[in-house]
């Protein structure tokens, strides 16, 4: 069963390349670095649960951020909770709208994301899941069908959900904490990882510019 290009549930194909990436083998699969960005309160403004497109609004500077990514020819992958879906507040119809109105906004500034991801749960509506950030299921799904290398990707987000997976693979996580960020969120990513004051920042600790 297959979301647009995003959620997918699991595929013999994907698992075989887990596990192979699990033990850690080189291959001509798995050389490139990503970068993970979150997408509501780090590309778009959070308004909670967001349902129509006309009320996607770009965080300042977010389409300069991926257009410096896509220059430096990163593959930029979002992935995104959508518990909204659980929760009945929005359909999978309404996301996808959502996701391609932030595409075009994107777009109209020169600036594209490769693959979005997302997971349509939340336990207390649809039980526990894999794909709920901090779950790496989408991210594993995400390396495997984009070649992508963990160890040397980069996870951002406003979130410390967004930016733990880093740990699971020993990457980079920078947090861009905004005004709904926890102060312990920030604490943490503080000791445990990385955090940056704007996404301009964040790219330029990434691209070491
Ligand atoms: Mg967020
Ligand atoms: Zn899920």
């Amino acid at each position: 069963m297959t979301f647009g290009d995003g959620h997918r549930l699991s595929t013999p194909g994907v698992r075989h390349m887990m596990a192979i990436t699990g033990e850690h083998r080189t291959s001509l699969r798995e050389v490139r670095a990503a970068v993970f960005f979150d997408r509501d309160g780090t590309l778009i403004k959070d308004i909670g649960y967001i349902k129509s497109p006309a009320d996607v609004e770009l965080v300042p500077h977010a389409a300069n951020a991926v257009r410096r990514m896509n220059y430096a020819l990163w593959p930029v992958i979002v992935v995104t909770n959508q518990s909204g879906i659980a929760r009945g507040l929005v359909t999978i119809e309404d996301y996808l709208a959502v996701r391609a109105r932030l595409d075009d906004l994107l777009a109209e500034r020169g600036a594209y994301i490769n693959a979005h991801y997302f997971c349509p749960h939340h336990p207390d509506f649809t039980g526990p899941c894999h794909c709920r950030k901090p779950g790496t299921e989408l991210f594993d799904q995400a390396m495997a069908e984009h070649a992508i290398n963990p160890a040397v990707s980069v996870f951002v987000g406003d979130r410390w959900r967004d930016v733990q997976p880093a740990l699971h693979y020993g990457a980079r996580g920078i947090l861009v904490p905004n005004e709904h960020t926890p102060f312990e969120e920030i604490t943490r990513a503080t000791r445990e990882l990385e955090t940056a004051v704007t996404l301009t920042d964040a790219v330029h600790m990434i691209l070491q510019v």
